[in-house]
């Protein structure tokens, strides 16, 4: 009997006339998620399904699809021409173990005469004279044989429902560009605008040598662990070290962290917009470190013209966003100790509530800054982050 994988939808089904356009995108990202197994995606009117792949490669392409947002849950499911008569014996040496159980059927094929009740009773009924040693109890069975009857004379019989992450498809919001550093926050910030649809690019400021290739590295690393669910993308890491080193020698030392946040911000919407992205995204939390007071974000914000600053993580307690990243296993990579350029030149007592005017003054004292912002921005390393697994060759 055929074994394939039944994906149901999360919130696609609240959407109106562009439903089509949700379901094909998340059709493409499915396939793009799997597209290294040897299997096909078919379509019904209100799911996917995953068909003829390996046994031994079911499990794997599970916990890839437990990463595609937009799935609500999927169930692994035999699949056979509907015949009410033949279901017990098909599936009677596949059931899990249980001594007690229960038929539950939906019935879409209106041409069968019996209810989805009496289905039920017919199936059951057939399970028992099969095998004498389980018992039906409909309140607290332990297992639940679903017996799906589709309109296409197909059935599909399934005993167990897997979470997906549900959110929208990738793509389907717009792109977003993700000021990405090798914390804790940023990371999570990437997940969970993803989540929400919203395709991401990284970008990344970099001070070589103040801080070591490794802290590069680790924010490479980060990057290919969330692209497994934001997808493939670019992450641009730019030369810092000049602006960096200037901040140092010309602002006052309460200052530097605010100023080098305006300047990030502002190298950060010229890119975004060159790149076609409508957002910039930071992992900032109110209230969390001096920059991120409301003052503090006022300030960094002013340097942007047009694009809006989202910031998913803004109300979120630092033990909830470490609860995401242990999920979505960032946080080991996060915590490693390697320097981020906003950690090197950490003054003893940054301003907490600054006011514009002074961080302007503070900004206007860097000479050459126009011409080192160009220079950071026509000297960036280009790293492609792809989340494509490896085959192991044994
Ligand atoms: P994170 O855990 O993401 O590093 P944080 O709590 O350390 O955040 P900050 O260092 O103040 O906070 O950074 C606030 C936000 O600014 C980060 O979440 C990130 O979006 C951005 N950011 C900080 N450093 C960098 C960097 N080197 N390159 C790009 N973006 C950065
Ligand atoms: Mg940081």
């Amino acid at each position: 009997m055929e074994k394939v994988i039944i994906i149901r939808y999360g919130e696609i089904f609240l959407k109106g006339k562009n439903k089509k356009y949700f379901e094909n995108l998340l059709e493409k990202n499915i396939a793009n998620a799997i597209k290294k197994y040897d299997c096909r995606i078919e379509k019904s009117r209100t799911r996917h399904f995953v068909e003829g792949f390996r046994e031994q490669d079911l499990d794997t392409i599970l916990d890839t699809l437990t990463k595609v947002f937009g799935i609500h849950s999927m169930s692994v499911a035999y699949k056979m021409p509907t015949d009410i008569t033949k279901v017990a014996s098909l599936i009677i040496n596949d059931l899990p173990d249980a001594d007690t159980f229960r038929v539950t059927v939906k019935r879409a094929d209106k041409t069968i005469p019996l209810t989805s009740t009496e289905i039920a009773c017919e199936i059951g009924g057939d399970i028992l004279k099969l095998n004498s040693n389980m018992t039906v109890d409909l309140h607290s069975p332990e297992l639940v044989i679903n017996v799906d009857i589709r309109e296409n004379k197909i059935s599909y019989i399934y005993f167990n429902t897997i979470k997906g992450l549900d959110g929208m498809p990738v793509g389907s919001a717009g792109k977003g560009m993700l000021l990405i550093s090798g914390g804790i926050d940023s990371p999570v910030a990437g997940y969970r605008m993803a989540k929400r649809g919203m395709q991401i690019c990284g970008i990344h400021f970099h001070s070589y040598p103040f801080t070591s290739h490794l802290a590069k590295q680790k924010v490479v690393d980060l990057s290919t662990i969330i692209s497994e669910y934001c997808g493939d993308f670019n992450l641009f890491v730019m030369p810092f070290t000049k602006i960096q080193q200037s901040i140092h020698d010309f602002c006052r030392e309460d200052f530097m962290i605010t100023v080098m946040r305006m300047i990030m911000m502002e190298i950060s919407e010229t890119l975004a917009k060159r790149k076609n992205c409508g957002a910039l995204l930071t992992g900032e939390s109110l209230g969390q470190v001096a920059s991120q007071t409301l003052e503090s974000m006022t300030v960094s914000n002013s340097r942007i013209k047009d694009l809006p600053v989202l910031r998913p993580l803004i109300d979120m307690d630092k033990t909830e966003i470490i609860e995401i990243s242990q999920k979505i296993k960032t946080f080991e990579t996060s915590i490693l100790p390697y320097e981020d350029c906003c950690t090197v030149f950490l003054p003893k007592n940054p301003v907490i509530k600054p006011k514009l005017a002074t961080a302007v003054s503070e900004y206007n004292k860097i000479p050459n800054l126009a011409d080192m912002i160009d220079e950071c921005l026509n000297n960036i390393e280009i790293i492609k982050i792809t989340n494509a697994k490896q085959d192991v060759i044994i």
